[in-house]
């Protein structure tokens, strides 16, 4: 079969199998320069199959040499269709895992089901008696709690509507974009969804089956982001959840003494989670040109390695600020680089989109997401999309 993007808006319905194994030996590539650290051994990823989860795992895997369990929900090829980038990626990592003689075991199923809780248990029970890192890296639509109801998660605010500038990404042109206030339903569904309660189930799971090791570190991911998208992000309905997320963190502490949870506060990244947020998209590709031009961008696997290699694995312990986050943010809120994204923002139009925004670098992360434009696959070529990844399911 001869695979092509087909792309849809913020979403590309199809992903070539050769291209994101290519992406994920990219990835392995730039860990592998940053060398072996003493940090975990026996690693459970929930949310492991792309964005910040699948550089994590590869982090843990090459940086750390460890052993990785991955919980991921994505579909496998089918007659005709392709199956996800998560897919491909997964088969491409645990080959990756096989060359180092690592194990590497996948579940695919629904992160937030009692089954998959219970068949992770048994996997770790059966294959590895303990984990001692728990990274908690989904991003979903909506979540079936214990109870069987289906909470869905939106990105609106939380008072009033909002109006932006916002990049139309089926044109690229700049317009305006007007970001509906949320209902208290929807602020608590996105809470439900996206808030820490799931993480909080998992880690309840985990410690009464007596798999999580002495010491053993759990790390969830969040954003924060500047002013400037504050009323669609930070103080939006994902925000409202974000927040949960972080309040979960500490009560995790005080409940389980011998646990240490944390959140790592990472970089605006494009990933298939946040290209569908409106008006974060065009802050993403503004953000890209200053921070190109001032030399510190980095992508999901630079965040990775600095945060398992720079900061959660360090002599001295995690690298924290006042409020017990790790802050991956670091160079993406500097005074310097927010200054110019702000002076940016007010001046940017779609004639002058060039001088101020990287399109360019936000579209080549979106089609390497899904295995396209790298310029060393022959995308000409007949390819399999029957592709078997080891996975439980
Ligand atoms: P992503 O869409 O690339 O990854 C989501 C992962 O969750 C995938 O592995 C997917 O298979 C898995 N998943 C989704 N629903 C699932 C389910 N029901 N069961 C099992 N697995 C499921 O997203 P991402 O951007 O890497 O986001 C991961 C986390 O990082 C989120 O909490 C997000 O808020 C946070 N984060 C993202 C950014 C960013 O800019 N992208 C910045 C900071 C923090």
């Amino acid at each position: 079969m001869i695979i092509e993007p087909k792309v849809r808006e913020y979403i590309c319905t199809t992903a070539h199998p050769k291209g994101c194994e290519e992406s994920v030996r990219r990835q392995a590539e730039y860990a592998a320069k940053k060398g072996v650290t003493e940090g975990t051994r026996k690693a459970l990823i929930i949310g492991c199959s792309t964005g910040y989860g699948l550089a994590s795992r590869i982090s843990a895997l090459v940086n750390c040499e460890a052993a990785t369990l991955g919980i991921m929900f994505e579909r496998p090829a089918n007659g005709r269709r392709t199956a996800t980038p998560g897919w491909y990626n997964t088969a491409a990592f645990e080959k990756l895992s096989r060359e180092k003689g690592i194990y590497a075991r996948t579940i695919n199923g629904d992160a937030f089901s009692e089954e998959v809780k219970a068949q992770t248990i048994e996997v770790i029970k059966q294959e590895l008696g303990c984990v001692d890192l728990v990274v908690y890296s989904l991003a979903a639509p909506r979540r079936t709690d214990k109870e069987g109801k289906t909470w869905s998660s939106c990105l609106k605010t939380t008072e009033k509507s909002f109006t932006e500038k916002s990049l139309d990404l089926r044109t690229n042109e700049i317009t305006e974009k007007t970001i509906p206030a949320a209902t208290e339903e929807e602020v608590l569904g996105t809470v439900k969804v996206m808030g820490g309660e799931d993480w909080a189930d998992w880690i309840e799971a985990l410690s009464a089956a007596g798999v999580l090791a002495e010491n053993a570190v759990t790390v969830a991911y969040s954003y924060i982001g500047p002013k400037l998208t504050y009323p669609i992000y930070y103080e939006g309905t994902i925000g409202a959840a974000k927040q949960h997320l972080h309040r979960t963190a500490a009560e995790l502490n005080r409940h389980y003494p011998g646990l240490r949870a944390y959140i790592s506060v990472n970089k605006g990244l494009v990933t298939q989670a946040s290209a569908a947020i409106p008006v974060v998209p065009l802050y993403f590709s503004i953000l890209y040109k200053v921070m190109k031009e001032q030399g510190n961008h980095e992508g999901c696997i630079e965040q990775m390695t600095r945060l398992y290699t720079e900061k959660l694995y360090t002599a001295n312990g995690p690298v924290t600020d006042g409020n017990g986050f790790i802050r991956m943010d670091d160079h993406e809120l500097t005074e310097q680089v927010q200054k110019q994204v702000q002076e940016a923002w007010e001046k940017v139009t779609t004639e002058n989109m060039a001088r101020y925004c990287d399109l360019e670098g936000y579209w080549e992360d979106f089609y390497h997401m899904f295995g396209f434009h790298y310029d060393n696959i022959d995308y000409t070529a007949d390819v399999d999309p029957d592709v078997k990844i080891g996975s439980i399911s």
